[in-house]
């Protein structure tokens, strides 16, 4: 123990280096500092009222005086600044790497692809208010991966989901590696009795029209939905052409037989109706019964082919 340590040191004729005395044992107390002096000491040179002093005797706690405290604590600032210094290149690192992120955006607004060896950065940084409609056909929303309770650092709950995120697009992507997902972050505040959905960015678009072609595969992971980053001007009117869509798969047509493009709906290749002013509008051909429809595809059709695709019925889309 550190007292008995302090104890059994042989003071012998001991100069305490503060007053440059020697230490008179007989007639003054005196304590071993553990720091850089690694000597005796008066116990008033060391700062110690007769209270803390035997207070000190009895435990097991090791002295440092207070010269060799400011002493650590300068090597403890100069780690610190050292530290910092490292930091501050990291964010430099990070911010050229957004620029240059940022450029081929601007110069290839179709695949702008971001080379990182390290694989998807950390999130950092809240989705930026001038984010426009054209970035979201890069981002995905993926609800129901559970999420790391809180107390979690942040690092594990980064990784979490993202080793989450990976086994998931493994199933979906085909040509999925580490280098399609460029940012992965939750949305929202952080609650207990809620998953938060997770906005994917991936690197390129054309992923993210794969992914929602084969999210028809999720189905043994009900839990599991993966969806477009609608802009909130849209969000009404997809969920009113999800609840058209519910309506008519319970009136007994096949679902895999109804198509939701930007504002319609199509019932085996035909327009079935439209979203106008937040509410749905049958089409006029809607007259002729379903069955005698011709089987080709109405013009307007293929211009929207790209925004088509398979949502579970039970979607719920918050305008
Ligand atoms: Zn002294
Ligand atoms: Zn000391």
């Amino acid at each position: 123990m550190a007292t008995n340590k302090r104890r059994n040191k042989k003071k012998g004729s001991c100069s305490c280096p503060i007053c440059d005395d020697l230490i008179e044992d007989e007639t003054q107390q005196s304590i071993f500092c553990e720091g850089i002096c690694n000597t005796w000491l008066h116990r008033c040179c060391a700062g110690l009222s007769k209270a803390a002093f035997s207070g000190l005797e009895g435990s097991a706690e090791k002295f440092y005086c207070p010269h060799c405290r400011l002493q650590d604590q300068a090597v403890e600032i100069s780690s610190l600044k050292e530290a910092l210094a490292s930091l501050q290149r990291d964010v430099a690192a990070l911010q050229d790497l957004q620029t240059t992120g940022n450029q081929s955006v601007a110069s290839s607004p179709e695949e702008p692809v971001l080379s990182n060896p390290r694989g998807p950065l950390p999130s950092t940084r809240p989705r930026h208010p001038s984010n426009t409609g054209s970035d979201r056909k890069f981002n995905l929303i993926v609800s129901g991966i559970e999420e790391c309770a809180s107390g979690t650092t942040r690092r594990d709950r980064l990784s979490h989901d993202n080793e989450k995120l990976s086994s998931l697009l493994t199933s979906l992507l085909p040509n999925f590696s580490e280098q399609s997902v460029r940012d992965c972050s939750r949305l929202g505040r952080y609650s207990s009795d809620r998953t938060r959905p997770l906005l994917v960015v991936l690197n390129r678009s054309c992923d993210v029209t794969t992914v929602l072609s084969n999210k028809s595969s999720l189905a043994n992971r009900p839990n599991i939905k993966v969806n477009r980053d609608l802009p909130p001007s849209l969000r009404k009117t997809r969920s009113v052409l999800l609840t058209q869509r519910r309506h008519l798969i319970s009136s007994g047509i096949d679902r895999s037989n109804i198509k939701i493009g930007k504002s319609e709906l199509y019932v085996n290749g035909r327009k079935h109706g439209s979203v106008v002013g937040q509410e749905y509008k049958l089409a006029r051909t809607q007259s002729e019964p379903l069955t005698n429809s011709t089987p080709n595809t109405p013009s307007t059709f293929s211009s929207t082919q790209s925004d088509i695709d398979r949502a579970p019925a039970d979607v719920q889309e918050s305008s």
